[in-house]
């Protein structure tokens, strides 16, 4: 030490005592890895390195004091944080370099910076058992991985000081590494012997090698090759053998070499595009892996010299500039001139354009980590890179937001994929990457040490780039959506896979075979990303949140009042006005929502609340009306338990979306002003056939159906049974039944403990058997002979509460088991006599409550003598005609209409619990009237009057729907009309959506054809609905009016005619009523016509009924009526207008055959009524029938 401190006499104390510190490092961390044989002693070493580090830092007699020298072993222990170093820069300097890198990619910070003085020895990692090709640092503390820009071969193994390096660590313990900003400084002065290893006379051009490669059988033992390289492949790792593969060409001429020596693995890292080198010793082999091709291989004695004089000359002429504009031009150029080479894959999809991609060689800055784990970069903001065709490369091959890059013989792509930048480069086998300049950012460091699950399935599944980056696309939103809840985080490959499979065919997925070899040397290249496919597979998976967004927008942007209101609207009153406006409905399909094809991807639940079956993704949960696909009443048609917490994908369904707007609009006329808008929400669901969902992983229970359908399967091949899972051990019991009815979910009282209201339903049920123990869950495994043994006994099933979520699952004429967990008690499924207060017992089936913890299965297997039971729904007609039908029926049949009630102030429970914040007041009260067609005579309606207040909203109740109405009051009116209203136990579900979902929208059938007489008679199947055609016989009456739009009084000029109290109403509407006699020779009827009707029953033109709007207006109204053969009118017969009525109403043009659709007014038509008529002298008594009362819904012939 003082022979060493002896040299610094002059200096300071603080210097001093720098002095010692390295003295004692060189002597603790570098003297070890001296050669003895060398003789240097610590002092000596220690002078080299101050003087060394001196004249780094650019001065020759300043020691830099606030530099510490820190070992390898100090660095990888305790810097935490990635830093950078450099001996050569003022602090002025790095601040300036900072800035600039900040500012070139905001959003990142520069690295900070620690003065650290790092001296070690060079190697390839031979030393530390490895032979990765990687260079490495070491010191007698160990060792560190290092990536440098360029290398040398005569680096290796020396004692180097580093001027510059940045340190990025990384959480896993000794993986950081260094990156070497400038070429490091040799400390020890022993002499850079250059040995060729082989006579250099013998130096064979890359022409004369090649020759050499095509004749056969002449053996050269060694050859020493000097050419440009033109291709460096990636180290591959085949067999546990490393090697890679460069190109050296020469006018027009290559020879491949491959270096497969451990030890000459580093070369990798020295050898770049564009280089001239001397290769030595080589030997020609024949490539076994391609039909025996022979190539150049490295030998022991190898050597590898570099022509460093021709490396800055050396740049590749076609190497694509890093400015923005002339990328995009290349874009363009490359897009023309491969348009002429593509075809199109033929699939059962949309024909898939198919494009060669063209090699190319690049220059760029790193902006973005797209996706480390699938090898996805950024470069220069809009470029993407993909690297996952080449084995990974360790800590993202030094690839860090920032990094200067340069590639080559990377293939271009030009709209690969929708969901990646608009050009792609993608590295293959053949393509090299060299880092130009480190990234002088900090960024966060994503290790990936051996191959992602995404690039196993690219090799295992031979993907193309353009399914390889839907693939990752489709990763990331199955992550970031269903992870961790529903999708364990090593399973998202597997369901992102599924998707893949599900949206590619699989001739369209499948390449050929690889060759590595031949996709390395070949000529012309050929490789798996030679082709890609145009924007394909384009299938974009929207999340939940997103769907529900975008229909929520829909639903108001696609709001036309005046779109809303039929075409009475000009007459309708406030009242009737704002009823019309208070519902409507949107339905779109979801393949119209976006441009390209849109998937949906979610779980299956069922939810307590409202009692619906939802898909669920992290982001939201969207309510499902799920139907059966057909109308056969097969019982695996619909949807059953086992679809509760399946993953499943949707392309198809129909997105419905249901206004409920509460309006003041004063007349049609103020439609244009949304001032009058006080209140509007919406419904958004989706409406789906279980058919049109594809199971991606399904829940446990739908896995042993669908492997009980591969059982079947191969039962009928007669080959054993497999082994079914292992059933979970826990002790429960069980009860077999068959549903027989469901009722709707109510508010009801709940139990003694839960006193408030809470929905519930009741189903009735009649058990198969008695109560079972088990000493696992059997789930909904094929019923055992036990279960079935026991009585038929008919019970209740009362669900109350969270219960009530097995509503959706719930069938009539289903079989399910019932499933008590953790206990043996079969008494805890004793369905027991409904005790009500005071001991009273109720007259009903004996009860059985369902618990919260309780468990349903549906039952899909066939059991035999269970078919029956189930009640078959009656039809409209029978409904409406049967003399002996119920109190209570049900029934099924098609919506064709749904009018909201008017409101009335009723004191309905308010459900707070049901009805979210959002949905606010709207649908309190909400009562409709449904017009339910009959499937199959379209001349029998019934309206049916629904509550939907009293429990969670029934979703689909929209025209064309079919439905089947339960436990509905069946009602007669005075005039003998049948109807129906619904009780707290009526339940009216959505059976079929064909006609809904259909983009065509089916027209309901038109109403038959009929003859008034046989229309009058036909008293056992009278239809309500029909069309006629006949003769106007004379007008019986004729009012016309302007009705105050507020209070319904008779309107005179401009005010409303009412007083007591008076009325300020400004605004009024046009009605008209009309009743003529309609003969067809088989008989006469009575036909009204309303307001809209009335002007094409006169034949008056727009003009006309305007102007007879304008006189009417005077008095406020007009009556005339036929009296005798003349048309009169009480106040003053006189008037011109009451003239020109008359004469109108007794006009040929008025009089005149008519072709009309309408609805009976009254199903009883009265007594028979006897007449005198006269004939000559004689009278005579006639009995008349009495005439059909119709109302005209629409005039077919004007
Ligand atoms: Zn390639
Ligand atoms: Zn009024």
């Amino acid at each position: 030490m003082e022979e060493f401190l002896k040299h610094f006499k002059n200096h300071s104390r603080a210097e001093q005592r720098w002095l010692s510190a390295v003295f004692e490092a060189v002597q603790q961390q570098l003297l070890p890895l001296i050669d003895a044989s060398l003789g240097l002693s610590v002092s000596r070493l220690s002078l080299a390195v101050v003087s060394k580090v001196q004249t780094a830092g650019g001065s020759d007699t300043e020691l830099p004091v606030s530099y510490r020298f820190v070992s390898v072993s100090e660095l990888i222990r305790d810097q935490r944080t990635a830093c950078c170093s450099s001996l050569r820069w003022s602090s002025a300097h790095y601040r300036e370099q900072a800035r600039g890198a900040e500012l070139k990619l905001p959003g990142y910070k520069a690295l900070p910076r620690d003065n650290l003085l790092l001296i070690g020895c060079l190697c390839d990692g031979q030393t530390a058992g490895t032979s990765d090709g990687v260079w490495r640092v070491r010191d007698a503390g160990g060792s560190l991985a290092c990536a440098m820009l360029k290398s040398s071969c005569l680096w290796l193994g020396r004692l180097m000081l580093f001027p510059s390096w940045n340190y990025i660590p990384h959480n896993a313990p000794g993986a950081g590494y260094l990156e070497l900003l400038e070429p490091p400084v040799c400390v020890t002065l022993e002499a850079m012997a250059f040995d060729p290893g082989g006579a250099l006379s013998e130096v064979m051009s890359v022409t004369r090698a090649a020759e050499i490669l095509r004749q056969r059988g002449e053996d050269q033992a060694c050859v020493c090759v000097s050419g440009r390289v033109s291709v460096v492949c990636p180290l591959l790792v085949i067999r546990g053998k490393r090697f890679f593969c460069l190109v050296l060409s020469e006018e027009g001429s290559s020879v491949p070499v491959f270096i497969t020596e451990a030890k000459h693995q580093y070369w990798r890292q020295c050898v770049c595009v564009g280089q001239s080198v001397w290769l030595s010793s080589l030997r020609v082999c024949s490539l076994q892996g391609l039909e025996g091709r022979r190539v150049l291989m490295d030998s022991c004695q190898s050597r590898l010299h570099l022509h460093l004089q021709n490396q800055e000359s050396s740049e590749d002429p076609d190497t694509h500039t890093d400015s923005l504009t002339a990328d995009t031009h290349t874009a363009d150029t490359h897009t023309a001139d491969t348009h002429l080479r593509s075809g199109t894959v033929s699939g059962s999809g949309p024909a898939v354009r198919v494009k060669r991609s063209t090699l190319i060689s690049f220059k760029g800055t790193v902006t973005k980590i797209l996706n480390a784990e699938a090898g996805l970069y950024e470069i220069d903001g809009q470029v993407g890179l993909c690297l996952a065709y080449q084995p990974t490369q360790k800590w993202g091959g030094g690839l860090r937001p920032g990094a200067e890059i340069q590639l080559h013989n990377v293939h271009f792509m030009y709209r690969a994929s929708p969901f990646a930048p608009r050009v792609v480069l993608c590295a293959c086998l053949r393509s090299s990457l060299q880092i130009t300049a480190f990234s002088r950012l900090s960024s966060k460091v994503e290790v990936s040490g051996s191959h992602g699950p995404l690039q196993c399935l690219l090799l295992e599944k031979n993907l193309g780039a353009s399914q390889y980056l839907w693939l990752c696309y489709c990763q990331n939103a199955v992550a970031e959506r269903l992870c961790p809840r529903w999708v364990r985080a090593e399973r998202v490959c597997v369901v992102a896979e599924r998707l893949l499979d599900f949206v590619c065919d699989a001739e369209q997925k499948t390449q050929k075979e690889r060759n590595i070899y031949r996709e390395m040397i070949q000529e012309p290249h050929q490789c798996p990303v030679t082709t890609f496919c145009v924007w394909w597979p384009s299938a974009a998976l929207w999340s939940l949140r997103q769907l529900s967004d975008w229909m929520r927008r829909e639903v108001w942007a696609s709001l036309s009042l005046a779109s809303l209101l039929p075409a009475s609207s000009a007459h309708m009153t406030a009242l009737e006005l704002n009823a019309a406006l208070s519902w409507s409905v949107h339905k779109v399909p979801l393949t119209d929502a976006s441009p390209e094809p849109l998937l949906l991807l979610g779980v299956l639940e069922l939810d307590s609340t409202r009692a619906t079956l939802q898909l669920r993704d992290q982001t939201h949960a969207l309510d499902c009306l799920c139907v059966s696909a057909h109308q056969s009443g097969d019982r695996t048609a619909h949807i059953s338990t086992a679809w509760q917490g399946c993953l499943v994908c949707v392309r198809r369904c129909t997105l419905v979306m249901e206004r409920f707007m509460k309006t003041h609009f004063p007349s049609w006329k103020h439609l244009d002003q949304p001032s009058y808008i006080t209140h509007k929400h919406c419904r958004v669901y989706l409406q789906l056939c279980v058919d049109d969902l594809t199971i991606i992983s399904p829940s446990a229970a739908m896995s042993r159906c669908l492997m009980e359908d591969r059982q079947t399967d191969r039962e009928s091949a007669k080959r054993p049974r497999a082994a079914e899972r292992p059933l979970t051990p826990a002790a429960c019991v069980s009860l077999l039944l068959r549903l027989e009815s469901k009722q709707g979910v109510t508010l009801q009282n709940g139990s003694a403990a839960e006193l408030r209201l809470q929905p519930g339903f009741v189903c009735r049920a009649v058990c198969l058997g008695d109560a079972q123990r088990w000493s696992h869950d059997p789930r909904n495994h094929r019923p055992q002979e036990r279960e079935r043994h026991g009585d038929a006994q008919k019970i209740e099933l009362h669900f109350m509460g969270s219960c009530v979520r097995w509503f959706p699952v719930l069938h009539p004429g289903c079989v399910y088991r019932l499933i008590a967990r953790n206990t043996e008690d079969v008494s805890v499924l004793k369905a027991k006599g409904v005790s009500a207060k005071g001991g009273v017992t109720q007259l009903s089936s004996p009860a059985l409550l369902l618990q919260q913890q309780w468990r349903i299965h549906t039952i899909t297997e066939e059991l035999p003598d269970t078919q029956s039971g189930v009640p078959a729904l009656m039809s409209v007609s029978a409904v409406l005609h049967s003399s002996s039908a119920p109190e209570i029926v049900s029934f099924c049949g098609i919506i064709t209409q749904r009018i909201t009630l008017k409101e009335d102030n009723g004191t309905k429970p308010k459900i707070q619990s049901l009805t979210a914040a959002e949905d606010a007041s709207a649908e309190q009260d909400l009562r409709v009237r449904l017009t339910v067609q009959d499937a199959d005579c379209p001349g029998h309606v019934i309206d049916v009057y629904v509550d939907l207040s009293c429990g969670p909203y029934t979703l689909g109740l929209i025209a064309g729907a079919m439905v089947s109405v339960h436990h509905v009051q069946r009602r007669v009116s005075k005039v003998c009309n049948v109807y129906c209203r619904s009780l707290p136990i009526s339940c009216v579900s959505v059976t079929d959506l064909t006609s809904v979902c259909s983009r065509s929208g089916v027209a309901p059938s038109p109403p038959p054809m009929m003859l008034l007489g046989e229309w009058a008679l036909g008293r056992v199947q009278r239809c309500v609905l029909a069309q006629v055609k006949g003769h106007v016989v004379c007008v019986l009456s004729l009012r016309l009016q302007w009705t105050c739009s507020l209070c319904g009084s008779i309107f005179r000029q401009a005010s409303c005619g009412r007083t007591h109290p008076p009325c300020d109403s400004t605004s009024a509407v046009f009605q008209a009523e009309a009743k003529v006699v309609l003969e067809d020779g088989s008989a006469d009827s009575h036909v009204w016509f309303s307001s809209d009707t009335v002007c094409d029953l006169l034949k008056l033109n727009a003009g006309q009924w305007e102007g007879l709007q304008r006189h009417v207006r005077v008095k406020g109204h007009v009556k005339v009526y036929t009296r005798g053969r003349n048309m009169t009118c009480d106040e003053d017969p006189d008037d011109t207008l009451v003239q020109y009525l008359s004469c109108l109403c007794s006009s040929t043009a008025v009089c005149r055959q008519i072709h009309l659709t309408c609805r009976l007014r009254a199903q009883r038509t009265g007594k028979s009524q006897l007449r005198k008529v006269h004939r000559g002298q004689t009278e005579f008594i006639c009995k008349f029938t009495p005439a059909l009362q119709l109302q005209c819904q629409h005039i077919h012939t004007r």
